[in-house]
C-alpha cells in the first residue's frame, strides 16, 4: 500500500498504462466507511484513503483519468452532495508524491462542502486536481488547450455529480477549453455568459466580515481603524481600496512583487497607505501595531510562529486555510483574544460570484448581494454574529463553531433533487465508467 501512494504522479500514471487504465474510482460504500475501487490493482489506495484519519471525511467518491495526450493525472473528488452537486474549482499543481495529490483533493473538497454550506448555497463540495506531468510544457497554450478539453469530457463523462470552476493554477482563458466540452462548470469568461474575475466580489466579503467583527468587538465601524494587510493582489489590492473607501484612518500593506506593491500604491495615491515589499519570509506585517490584521496571500500564515507577534483584536482576510494547523491555531488565537473571521465564512465570495451563473445576470444581483446584507440569514454579517456569539457562550474558537454550523448544514438535502449526487455515482459504478470512451 505505501509504495502506491509513494510514487510520483507520473510513476503513478505509468503503472495506470500498464494496466490498461485511463479511468479509475474510488467509490464509497453505502455505510460510507469502506472506498470501494474500480480496479483491483487500486485495493491499496482505497485502503489507504478509507484508513486515513486526517482529510478522509467520508468522501462520496473521487475519480481520476488519465488525459489524453499529456499523460496528466486529473481527478475529482466529491466530498458530499446533500445540497447538490459536488462544486468547487480545478487546481493545477506540482505534486511529489500520490499521497501528497489524494490529501490535497480530500482536504479541498471537504473545505468546498464546508464553505458552500455557510454560504447557504444549493451546492455539495467538491475540488478538482491535476497534477502537472513535469514533461508537459504547462504554458504552452496549446497544451493547456488539449488538457482543459479532456478536463472538460471528464465533467460531461462524470454526468454532473461534480461541477468544477477556477482555482489557483487554472486561469479563466483554461475555463473556455473546458466549457467548450461540457455543461458542467461555471466561472466561465464573460464573453461567453459566465461571472468573470471573483476577486472583487471576494474582497468586498472580507469587508464584510471585518465589520461584523468590529461590531461584535463593540469597535464601531471602520472608521478611523488602523489595518494590515497580507498580499496586495488580486483581493488584497481591492481590500485596500475598500477600506479607505470605509474611512479608515492607516493601512501598511507588504506584497513580494514591487510590482504589484507599485501598482496599488498609484491606485491609492493620496490615501494614508504604507506599502512595503517583502520577502517571502518576511512576516513582519503580522505583527504591526494595527486593529486588523488581514491575510490576503497565502495559506497557513496563523502559526506558533506568528500568533504570538499578533497584536491587533482581530484577523479576516481572504487567504485560504490561513490557519497552518485549524484546532490548535484557531485555539490559539481565541485564547490570546483575538477574533478570528474563518477564512472559508469571509472568503465565499469567490464562489457565490460563480455558483449561480447559469440563472443569468441581473446587475447588482440580489442572489450576489444578499451575501454582503445584514439580515440575510446566510450573510457573511449574519453569520459571522452568529458564530462569535456561540464561540463566546460556548466558549469554543469561532473556527470550530463555524465548521460545526457547517457541517449541519451541509447534510440538508436539496429541496428540489435530495441527494442526486449519490445517485449519479450509483449509475456511473453500474454503468461501467472506467471503461467509458475518453
Ligand atoms: P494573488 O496571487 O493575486 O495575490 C496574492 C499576493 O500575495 C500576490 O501579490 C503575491 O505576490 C503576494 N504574496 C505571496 N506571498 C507573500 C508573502 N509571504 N508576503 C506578502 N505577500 C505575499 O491571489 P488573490 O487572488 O489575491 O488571492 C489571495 C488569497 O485569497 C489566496 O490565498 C487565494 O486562494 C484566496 N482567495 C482568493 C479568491 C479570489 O476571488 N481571488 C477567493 C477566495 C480565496
Amino acid at each position: 500500500m505505501t509504495d502506491l501512494i509513494r510514487l510520483h504522479p507520473q510513476e503513478f500514471v505509468g503503472l495506470l498504462n500498464r494496466q490498461g487504465i485511463r479511468r479509475a474510482y474510488l467509490v464509497s460504500d453505502p455505510s460510507g466507511t469502506r472506498m470501494l475501487p474500480s480496479h483491483p490493482a487500486l485495493q491499496p489506495l482505497a485502503e489507504f484513503v478509507q484508513g486515513d484519519q486526517r482529510d478522509f471525511a467520508h468522501h462520496e467518491g473521487i475519480f481520476l483519468q488519465v488525459s489524453s495526450e499529456h499523460e496528466t493525472l486529473q481527478g475529482a473528488f466529491v466530498h458530499r452532495t446533500a445540497r447538490g452537486a459536488a462544486a468547487g474549482g480545478v487546481r493545477y499543481w506540482s505534486y511529489d508524491t500520490v499521497e501528497d495529490y489524494l490529501r490535497d483533493g480530500l482536504r479541498l473538497s471537504q473545505g468546498m462542502t464546508h464553505k458552500n454550506a455557510l454560504a447557504g448555497l444549493w451546492w455539495g463540495g467538491g475540488k478538482g486536481v491535476m497534477a502537472h506531468n513535469p514533461n508537459v510544457r504547462k504554458d504552452a497554450p496549446e497544451v493547456r488547450a488539449t488538457l482543459y478539453r479532456d478536463y472538460g469530457r471528464f465533467m460531461s463523462s462524470l454526468r454532473g455529480c461534480y461541477v468544477t470552476a477556477e482555482d489557483v493554477g487554472t486561469h479563466v482563458t483554461d475555463m473556455a477549453h473546458v466549457f467548450a466540452r461540457t455543461r458542467f462548470t461555471t466561472c466561465i469568461p464573460t464573453e461567453l455568459g459566465g461571472s468573470g474575475n471573483p476577486s472583487v466580489p471576494t474582497a468586498r466579503g472580507v469587508i464584510a466580515g471585518m465589520q461584523a467583527a468590529l461590531e461584535f468587538a463593540g469597535l464601531g465601524d471602520l472608521r478611523g481603524k488602523r489595518v494590515a494587510v497580507q498580499g496586495m493582489g488580486n483581493v488584497g489590492g481591492p481590500v485596500i481600496r475598500f477600506l479607505f473607501e470605509a474611512g479608515v484612518a492607516k493601512v501598511i500593506a507588504a506584497d513580494v512583487d514591487a510590482a504589484t506593491v507599485d501598482r496599488v500604491v498609484q491606485q491609492c495615491r493620496g490615501m494614508n497607505l504604507e506599502a512595503r515589499v517583502v520577502e517571502r519570509s518576511d512576516i513582519s506585517i503580522l505583527g504591526e501595531e494595527c486593529d486588523i490584521v488581514s491575510p490576503c496571500a497565502t495559506g497557513a500564515t496563523l502559526n506558533p510562529r506568528t500568533i504570538p507577534a499578533i497584536r491587533a483584536r482581530i484577523v479576516c482576510g481572504a487567504a485560504n486555510n490561513q490557519l497552518e494547523d485549524p484546532k490548535r491555531d484557531d485555539r490559539a488565537l481565541f485564547d490570546k483574544s483575538i477574533l478570528y473571521v474563518p477564512d472559508f465564512l469571509t472568503n465565499r465570495m469567490g464562489i457565490v460570484n460563480c455558483a449561480d451563473e447559469q440563472f443569468g445576470t441581473v446587475t447588482h444581483d440580489p442572489l450576489i448581494e444578499r451575501h454582503l446584507s445584514r439580515d440575510w440569514e446566510h450573510s457573511i454579517h449574519a453569520t459571522c454574529m452568529r458564530v462569535f456569539a456561540e464561540s463566546r457562550d460556548m466558549r469554543q474558537p469561532p473556527g470550530q463553531v463555524a465548521l460545526r454550523m457547517a457541517e449541519a448544514l451541509s447534510m440538508e438535502p436539496h429541496p428540489l433533487t435530495g441527494h442526486r449526487g449519490r445517485q449519479i455515482i450509483a449509475s456511473l459504478v453500474a454503468d461501467r465508467w472506467q471503461d467509458s470512451d475518453l
